[in-house]
């Protein structure tokens, strides 16, 4: 079932979306050569604690067979695309992390990702970087009364493939409310025109997650998480939870 929010309820979905916001900026500040991603994880613990927010993300588990999620944010590095677990793994130099973190407020979820270089960036991963972040602002623009999910879908697609990146439509992006996957799934890779129409007030988290190496398979690791592309080759993730509006999209997860 797809529920449309009040203009009220998209304000109170903003509040949930700026503490995510501040749990990228403190991680991407905290975020160097020699941090273990444990670390991360207590600094985005932190700001849910000062918003008085929860995670989520800490305890989810879409499958009965699925171990719940032990972290509040997935924090996923160079070939790992989603749902990395804060390991101790320490970072190092040149890695590409993506942060992708959610916030529970007053009952309503907000979930973004961001995705940097750590450390001296390599061209490669700056180009893969710009082109899911294009794909992400191209998705936002689709996301208007009128068209459909499939024009979202295309929207972002046609920029990952044009990149030359890989697509695997199997994760992607979702409505989000009360909770943070609900209906419907935004794929990020469809046919225009095709799909659920968007009305004022569908909030959906747009998610674009593109592999470099251009093959479109992923593997998923013994911990039941960790999502890698088959290639071995670097991902980036970016994320927004937007609501639909008469006055155009509206990111309800940006910084302040
Ligand atoms: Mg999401």
């Amino acid at each position: 079932m797809i529920e449309l929010r009040t203009p009220g309820e998209i304000d109170a979905m903003r509040a949930a979306g700026a503490v995510v916001a501040r749990m990228h900026a403190a991680a991407r500040a905290a975020a160097a050569p020699g941090v273990r991603l444990t670390q991360l994880d207590a600094v985005a613990r932190d700001v849910l604690a000062d918003a008085g927010a929860t995670s989520p993300f800490l305890g989810y588990a879409p499958l009965p067979t699925t171990p719940p999620f032990p972290g509040v944010v997935c924090l996923s590095v160079n070939d790992v695309a989603l749902h990395g677990i804060p390991t101790p793994q320490e970072l190092e130099d040149g890695d590409l992390l993506s942060v992708d973190a959610g916030a529970t407020l007053d009952g309503w979820v907000g979930d973004a990702a961001i995705t940097f270089p750590v450390g001296t960036p390599r061209p490669a991963d700056l180009r893969l970087v710009d082109t899911t972040t294009r794909a992400l602002e191209a998705g936002i623009a689709a996301a208007v009364p009128g068209n459909r999910i499939g024009d979202v879908s295309a929207a972002i697609a046609a920029v990952g493939r044009a990149g030359g990146c890989g697509i695997n439509t199997d994760h992607g992006g979702h409505g989000i409310g009360r909770t943070m996957h609900a209906d419907p799934h935004v794929p990020n890779e469809g046919r225009a025109g095709r799909g659920v129409r968007l009305r004022a007030g569908l909030v959906i988290a747009i998610e674009p997650w593109f592999l470099a190496g251009g093959d479109d398979e992923y593997r998923v690791d013994a911990d039941g998480w960790t999502l890698r592309s088959a290639d071995g080759s670097r991902a980036a993730h970016v994320e927004h939870t937007v609501a639909v509006t008469d006055d155009g999209p509206r990111i309800l997860t940006a910084p302040a």
